[in-house]
């Protein structure tokens, strides 16, 4: 039914209760370079997306894509994999973001991006991103009643609320993360 269902770059972002939770944050950036660089290593680098492939001075270009799901209940991110992309295809990912802090010029580029990944017109960008603005409408305040705290819409601004990560895929020092995670206290484990 949906026939954008088949775009190879889609517009997403990210719930706001989980904004700016990341597993590379709370690991810390020594054991997230490294899993990096192990997944540089082993692939052929180039974007899993648009299949860009940068030159070897021009690799920050391309980064690694944390995919998750969301526990609201228990209020978790789960990691499920890892997903080698490019700046620009990473931008759509985090959409939300990407609006907020993009220069006009920035964002005429990005839109560029996604016309030519998608082989689509202008008026396709602007439907996908009225579709992800209707899917946020179920914003924080709906999110914070689905936690099984009830947060309140301020403490969710506020950033007040532990969120803990569970690693339900298989990455690199998968073992070393979890350690880490649990080292801090926010480490989940499903049963
Ligand atoms: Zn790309
Ligand atoms: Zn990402």
């Amino acid at each position: 039914m949906d026939k954008y269902s088949n775009f190879k770059l889609k517009i997403e972002a990210k719930p706001s209760l989980f904004h700016g939770r990341t597993v590379r944050k709370a690991v810390g950036q020594s054991l997230w370079y490294r899993i990096r660089d192990y997944i540089l290593q082993k692939d052929t680098p180039v974007c899993s997306i648009c299949g860009f492939s940068p030159q070897q001075d021009e690799m920050w270009n391309l980064h690694l894509h944390e995919i998750e799901h969301y526990d609201f209940e228990n209020i978790v991110v789960k990691l499920s994999g890892l997903n080698l992309i490019c700046a620009n295809c990473h931008a759509f990912h985090h959409f939300g973001f990407t609006q907020l802090y993009s220069s006009k010029e920035k964002m005429e580029r990005l839109i560029e991006h996604f016309v030519k990944v998608n082989e689509c017109e202008i008026n396709d960008f602007k439907e996908c991103r009225k579709s992800l603005l209707f899917r946020r409408h179920s914003s924080s305040e709906v999110e914070s009643k689905k936690t099984k705290s009830n947060l309140s819409f301020q403490e969710i601004l506020a950033g007040n609320y532990t969120v803990r990560y569970a690693i339900i895929g298989d990455i690199p020092f998968k073992d070393e993360v979890i350690e880490k995670l649990n080292k801090k206290g926010v480490y989940y484990q499903y049963k």
